[in-house]
């Protein structure tokens, strides 16, 4: 009947689906149920399934954090000796058929932004071989509420292991800001959702199962409903939290005092003044179960970090350090950045300097750096790959004034490629006499505009005057045979207007 749409047939609605569901398991193949795989002839992800193999020596894990992370000697040493521990256990529990059990190792890290905190659990990761993910704690609420959920971490762990839920059991979760969920309770507000992200993270700190699929989460649903269609049964995959490492930090703004007074309170006289003096990192280093407490942690959620490390602040001269020994540093990655282009990069130890003292002056670490390094490299990046420059030698001006450097540069480079074209111009000149007896002389506005041309245009000198002069060869004979005139001075006119130009020599000469 005309004006009413036909029902959908079940075909088309069951193609349509699965042409949703394709789109769903493109977005996370990881979560795509056997049955709808086999329908669509999706491949399963790659399922590797591997022991774990952990032989490294708190020694040889320092001097790998040594290649990488500058200063944080102490960290290193016990978090060397921590990951050593935690991965042996997991090597002798998987020896001994998954019998026995250990109280874990659990990390709390304190220090200011930008000193290597999460940098050192990166390397610490990759060397290890496991997948590490890492989390703001300022970004979780209570479970059942709107936000991300604690659990999520421990799924994100089986995504960055491409599925591989053996591999990312062992893995290493690291959630900085813990600082911020403990003063809620701290600061005595009614909002508890610090001590209840606090409970979540407890629990998955100690041992539970997560489920694969978030209950919460739509496409996880519409999984579950596909594969009970399918198969009348619906499988909850899921991941053991007890061998998943947990490092959590923050920066802990305040500890210091509640130590200081803590310290204060049980001493006198002398003591007491020394404890006043002690620095931040010195009383940080203090810090005990207590102290925690009263800043605001659980005692249960405190008690599962047994292990704690205080990281140090970075000098301006360990950022140059940073700049000059540290594998990882950024001037690696401007230097492979510039060399996509063609150009190697140089940088002078005054200019490393310059940019460490500024990072310094940023007060944020060595996040510092590449606040400095983006400002330097901002113009540059921009217009070098377009011009033909091959070696960059950033010098201290530079840094300091990068606009007024990139001015230099460029300019630089425009005198060089200038001279490079004049130079190309006698050749033209010396080309044509040689073609047809005749001199063709460019004076001194022809060849600025030349240049300007080629600058502007990025074309090739002797292309461009063989175009423009490629009637000259006839033309001058014709005027040459009329006047016995050898030697030919082109003004700026001839570059504007060559055949014009031309016309007019002969017109005036025959005419
Ligand atoms: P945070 O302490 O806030 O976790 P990060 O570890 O994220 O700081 O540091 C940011 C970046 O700065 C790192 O990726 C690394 O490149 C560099 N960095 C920080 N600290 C150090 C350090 N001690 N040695 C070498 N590089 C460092």
């Amino acid at each position: 009947m005309e004006g009413k749409d036909n029902p959908p047939n079940q075909e088309e609605l069951g193609r349509e689906f699965m042409d949703f569901m394709k789109k769903m398991m493109a977005a996370n193949p990881t979560a795509a149920p056997e049955a709808i795989r086999e329908k669509t002839g999706e491949k399963p992800p790659a399922q590797k399934v591997r022991n774990f193999e952990f032989s490294f020596k708190p020694k040889d894990v320092k001097k790998h954090l040594d290649r990488f992370v500058i200063r944080q000697d102490e960290a290193k040493r016990v978090l060397a000796t921590a990951v050593c521990d935690h991965y042996n256990h997991v090597r002798l529990f998987q020896e001994n058929s998954g019998k026995g059990s250990y109280a874990k190792q659990n990390v709390l890290m304190l220090g200011p932004t930008g000193v290597g905190k999460t940098y050192l659990i990166q390397v610490l990761a990759d060397l290890v071989g496991v997948p590490f993910v890492k989390a703001d704690a300022t970004k979780f609420s209570e479970t059942g509420y709107v936000g991300l959920d604690v659990d999520d971490l421990v799924r994100e762990l089986v995504h960055k292991a491409d599925g591989d839920v053996k591999l990312a059991q062992y893995g290493m979760v690291y959630v900085d800001e813990v600082d911020k969920i403990a003063s809620a309770i701290q600061a005595q507000t009614r909002d508890v959702s610090g001590a209840g992200v606090q409970r979540g993270l407890l629990k998955i700190m100690e041992e539970t199962d997560v489920p694969l699929r978030n209950p919460q989460d739509m496409q996880s649903q519409i999984q579950s409903m596909m594969e009970f269609q399918q198969k009348g049964k619906v499988s909850r995959p899921s991941i053991n939290t007890k061998h998943i490492l947990f490092i959590v930090s923050g920066a802990f703004d305040g500890m210091t005092r509640i130590v200081e007074k803590r310290l204060k309170s049980g001493v006198i006289g002398f003591q007491a003044a020394k404890a006043a003096e002690s620095k931040q990192f010195d009383l940080l280093s203090q810090a005990q179960t207590r102290d925690f407490i009263d800043f605001g942690f659980e005692p249960e959620f405190i008690g599962r970090l047994p292990v704690r490390v205080v990281c140090e602040d970075l000098s301006a001269e360990d950022l140059y350090t940073i700049l000059r020994t540290s594998e990882g540093s950024i001037v690696r990655q401007y230097r492979s950045a510039m060399k996509a282009y063609g150009i190697e990069l140089h940088i002078d130890d005054p200019a490393l300097w310059e940019i460490a003292k500024q990072a310094s002056a940023e007060r944020t670490g060595a996040r510092g750096l590449v606040t400095v390094f983006e400002k330097v490299f901002r113009g540059l990046k921009y217009e070098l790959p377009s011009t033909s420059i091959r070696v960059l030698n950033l010098t201290p001006q530079m840094v300091n004034d990068p606009v007024q450097g990139l001015k230099e540069v460029l300019r630089e480079e425009r005198s060089e490629r200038s001279a490079a074209i004049l130079g190309e111009i006698g050749d033209f000149e010396k080309k044509f006499a040689a073609e047809h007896g005749l001199k063709l002389v460019f004076d001194k506005d022809a060849r600025e505009k030349i240049v300007d041309r080629i600058l502007d245009e990025s074309g090739e000198t002797g292309a461009l005057l063989s175009g423009l002069f490629s009637n000259y060869g006839y033309g001058l004979k014709l005027i040459q045979q009329k006047t016995r005139r050898t030697v030919f001075k082109i003004p700026a006119e001839g570059i504007f207007n060559p055949n014009g130009l031309l016309d007019r020599w002969v017109k005036e000469v025959y005419g």
